[in-house]
């Protein structure tokens, strides 16, 4: 079932709707609880109201702080007044696997566009059923990945904690909806953006995400994504553990990484498994290491036995991901048996490895695929000329050749 709302899509991400000014009031999630009680007691009302108006910010059906019948009304017009009930539109849902997947599209204030997937799990035997979200932490990416959509709409801006969190209660007033009472069980930050580039809003929404008077979810039911950001990493460390860590390697050997996370440039991957290692020493939890498979580039015999060489003995998991087939590519996923072999090599060397189903493929479930299918598709010989490029970079990483590419712009 499709369900398609209007969305006025104006030029690449919607980034000409509105000039960009958008609504200048701060969104009510985002604000912090004793930012709130201040905002209150300037107004002449007791700090207890703040726990109401946050508790009906996360209670999924309130529209409007004139909805909460225990707020007087003359309070509530000036709360809505100041701030936003919601900083994210629905703008578009899609729904794929029977239902199991669905995709929002969600239209900021400045009329830019962000994705979240809603996965469903069934109960198993010994296991109840999970709801994951996936969300996204930036508008664009500045990493550039070239086989994620994202990478290829480019960096737009950083998202504010308010739109961070109101894609979870989008998500949370949806599902509660669909199943009586259901609650989201996870969240991970695999949606559009780099969330250790963002790192201080990410922090601040999971930190909401933590607190039972907000969504009550905990540190071990999150996870945030790096294509890694060594100092990000290392502050996270420093802060003790906030959530489950997971790296999008893609590649161990750099000449390769160089062209598939092009902050490899900046940050080479042993730096990153140095500093994700030093992690999981210090807090004692496993790191998630990402593998998209790629067709013929990151799928060989010899990248499985330099992954199995760089993560032996190490307090990690490896996830291999088939790749989704994105427009402006050459690549195509690596067929089954090849990832079953790839995996093989990893489990040899004592590491623990899963191949992950591909989500939602009908509708585009990778990063930012719907935001660029919207965006509408590049013309076709600016395509050709990215696919030869990538396949110039790809054969010449494949020989071992280290990129003489720059580190993205952007990446600070
Ligand atoms: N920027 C962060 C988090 C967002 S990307 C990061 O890169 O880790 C989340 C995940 O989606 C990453 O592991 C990324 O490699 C993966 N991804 C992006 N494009 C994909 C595609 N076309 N097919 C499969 N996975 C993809
Ligand atoms: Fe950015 Fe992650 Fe996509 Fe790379 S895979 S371009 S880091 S969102």
């Amino acid at each position: 079932m499709t369900v398609r709302l209007p969305l006025a899509l104006a030029g690449r991400q919607g980034g000409a709707l509105a000039g960009r000014q958008g609504d200048p009031r701060p969104g009510l999630s985002g604000v912090g609880g004793e930012a709130l009680e201040a905002w209150l007691r300037e107004h002449g009302e007791p700090a207890y109201r703040a726990r109401q108006l946050q508790a009906a910010v996360w209670d999924g059906t309130t529209r409007a702080a004139t909805e909460v019948t225990t707020l007087p009304r003359a309070l509530a017009t000036s709360v809505d007044e100041a701030f936003r009930w919601s900083t994210v539109d629905d703008a578009e849902i899609v729904q794929a696997d029977g239902g199991e997947t669905e995709k929002a599209l969600h239209r900021l204030g400045d009329g830019l566009t962000v994705e979240s997937v809603l996965m469903h799990y069934p109960a198993r035997p010994g296991q109840r059923a999970r709801h994951t979200l996936c969300i996204s932490s930036q508008a664009g990416c500045a990493v550039g990945c070239p086989f994620c959509a994202t990478g290829e709409l480019g960096f737009e801006r950083d998202l504010g904690t308010a739109e961070i969190l109101d894609q979870v209660r989008s998500a949370q007033a949806r599902l509660a909806k669909q199943e009586d009472g259901a609650r989201l069980t996870n969240i991970v930050f695999m949606g559009m953006g780099e969330p250790l580039l963002n790192l201080d809003r990410v922090l601040e929404a999971v930190e909401a995400l933590n607190d039972p008077a907000k969504l009550g979810l905990g540190a071990r039911h999150i996870t945030v994504s790096t294509s890694g950001v060594v100092p990000g990493i290392r502050r996270l460390t420093a802060l003790g553990p906030q959530f489950t860590l997971a790296v999008s390697l893609h590649a161990a050997r750099d000449a390769l990484r160089d062209v598939l996370v092009p902050l490899n440039r900046r940050w080479p991957v042993a730096e990153v498994v140095a500093a994700a290692r030093e992690h999981a020493r210090a807090t004692g939890r496993r790191i998630s290491y990402e593998v998209t498979m790629i067709g013929g580039v990151n799928d060989t015999d010899v990248d499985a036995e330099a992954l199995a060489a760089l993560l032996r003995g190490d307090l990690a998991h490896v996830n291999l991901i088939p790749m989704n087939a994105v427009a402006h590519t050459p690549w195509q996923a690596s067929p089954m048996p090849v990832i079953e072999r790839f995996a093989g090599h990893l489990k040899a060397a004592g590491i623990p490895v899963t191949i992950r189903r591909n989500r939602g493929q009908e509708i585009g479930a990778a990063c930012g695929q719907l935001a660029a299918q919207r965006a509408g598709e590049p013309a076709a010989p600016a395509v050709a000329r990215r696919r030869q490029r990538l396949e110039a970079e790809s054969a010449r990483a494949l020989l071992g050749e280290r990129s003489s590419e720059p580190v993205p712009a952007g990446v600070r």
